[in-house]
């Protein structure tokens, strides 16, 4: 290992290697906070050739690679041992291209999210990939992870939203593929392939995103409704009747009275109780009609007696504070909080709720369990609450919790990626012969199992 470092230092530059003290502690963990160890060193590549001599030097050597962004995953991805070198994306952040005709933006794999989104808002367009982390996390790992996030009803997840990209595989092969064109199907689609797979398979370094118009108007209302069957009705109503919500997400009674009563919130939309709350938005593109529409929307959706009750927010401020609820920052000063992203067919989510909720409890009666999320795009956020008895902790909420999701033939991840976190129970969501294919992937693009050791499979 010392020979590899000294190699690595004279092909990429001393200020492109980092070892001993001069790793800084947020190298040890993504935002699981579950990392144990330094890695043993820390590159900063500033170029796709950089990438490739690194991984070309630490493949001769055998030495595991693990790519980190912005490290703001939630599955314990982007974790380094402490006989690893982790590959940080940070110093290829930048925008390179910005194509008004294709409507395409092209950027290095660790610019952060927010900077590439105002690039597209600065020349009037729309990157809809969005999340809470938009300001640390980079658009590398957004892609490496295939990330969700409140926008994925309207324009998919964001494997949807790329078009192109370059990948430098473990032998530091550069694949470069920046297409621009919606349209290719001249044969496979490599670039799928390392979307979502965690940096398992290859080490992304530029992206081509596709564009869309920038929305001209947004109306954002809480809605207070009877039962979950109303959800559903709400939900078709609004796909049929204006083109779709851009974000529709649903908070069960036991999370929005919390959330609400804390006084990081400062704001509850809806006064009285309601057995579901459901945030709903309308972009469009007509500023002048929009807004009546939607209003009018909600008022036969009143009238019918789908909602019980609704609030529109009036102004920015309003619209934050709904957003506010929604994104329950207050659950994170809880002790002890574990935090799950499943999903399910969307019909069968609030039966897995009521059985999910009866076996936590059944377990720990005196637990907090709170349930949550992005449920137009069959995304369910728990958060549980629980006062371990000594020897138990984490993965016995993990058992429980995934064994309900396999009941329901539910899936274990659904926008936060496996990570180590859920290496376990991968098996719950994808059959052996799934799993017995991406192991053959894994071994032909990457045959000394070099990258991102021991993550997803
Ligand atoms: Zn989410």
């Amino acid at each position: 290992m010392i020979e590899l470092i000294a190699a690595l230092r004279a092909a990429l530059g001393v200020e492109a290697v980092l070892t001993g003290t001069e790793i800084g502690e947020r190298y040890r963990s993504d935002m699981s906070g579950t990392g144990r160890h330094l890695p043993l060193a820390v590159l900063r590549p500033n170029s796709t050739e950089m990438v490739a001599t690194a991984l070309r030097l630490c493949g001769a050597a055998g030495a595991g690679i693990v790519p980190q962004g912005g490290l703001t995953g939630l599955a314990g991805g982007a974790n380094a041992g402490s006989d690893e070198i982790a590959l940080s994306l940070e110093r290829m952040s930048g925008i390179e291209e910005l194509d008004p005709q294709a409507a395409t933006l092209t950027v290095l794999a660790g610019t952060p999210l927010e900077t590439a989104q105002a690039a597209a808002a600065d020349a009037g367009f729309l990157l809809p990939l969005d999340l809470g982390s938009r300001g640390s996390a980079q658009v590398g790992g957004n892609l490496a992870t295939n990330a969700g996030g409140n926008r994925v009803i309207r324009y998919g997840m964001a494997r949807a939203q790329v078009l192109g990209l370059e990948v430098v595989l473990a032998d530091g092969t550069v694949l470069t593929h920046l297409n621009k064109m919606l349209k290719n199907n001249a044969g496979f689609d490599l670039k799928q392939l390392f979307i979502g797979s965690e940096g398992t398979l290859g080490i992304i370094t530029r992206v081509v995103f596709r564009l869309r118009p920038a929305p001209r108007s947004s109306s954002t209302a809480f809605c207070g409704l009877g039962s979950f069957d109303a959800v559903l009705q709400l939900l078709r109503r609004a796909e049929s009747e204006f083109g779709g919500p851009s974000a529709f997400e649903v908070m069960w009674p036991d999370f929005y009275d919390f959330v609400t009563a804390h006084e990081m919130t400062k704001a509850r939309p809806l006064p009285q109780e309601h057995a579901f709350y459901v945030l709903i938005e309308h972009q469009g593109n007509d500023a002048e009609a929009d807004p009546a529409r939607f209003e009018s929307f909600l008022g036969s959706a009143l009238e019918d007696g789908i909602i019980a009750d609704a609030v529109i927010a009036q102004n920015e401020k309003e619209t934050q504070a709904f957003w506010r609820v929604r994104e329950g920052y207050a659950l994170d000063t809880l002790p002890a909080i574990v935090n799950f992203d499943v999903s399910l067919a969307i019909g069968r989510i609030d039966d897995f709720v009521s059985a999910c909720r009866e076996r936590l409890t059944a377990r720990w009666p005196r637990g907090q369990f709170f349930f949550y999320g992005h449920i137009g795009d069959s995304n369910l956020h728990i958060t549980t609450a629980i006062d371990y008895a000594p020897g138990e902790g984490m993965h016995d909420v993990d058992d429980i919790v995934y064994g309900v999701v396999r009941d329901f033939k539910g899936s274990v991840s659904a926008e936060h990626g496996i990570g180590t976190l859920k290496r376990d129970y991968l098996g719950h969501s994808r059959s052996q012969v799934e799993i017995a294919v991406m192991r053959r992937l894994k071994a032909a693009l990457d045959p000394k199992g070099i990258l991102n050791p021991g993550k997803v499979i």
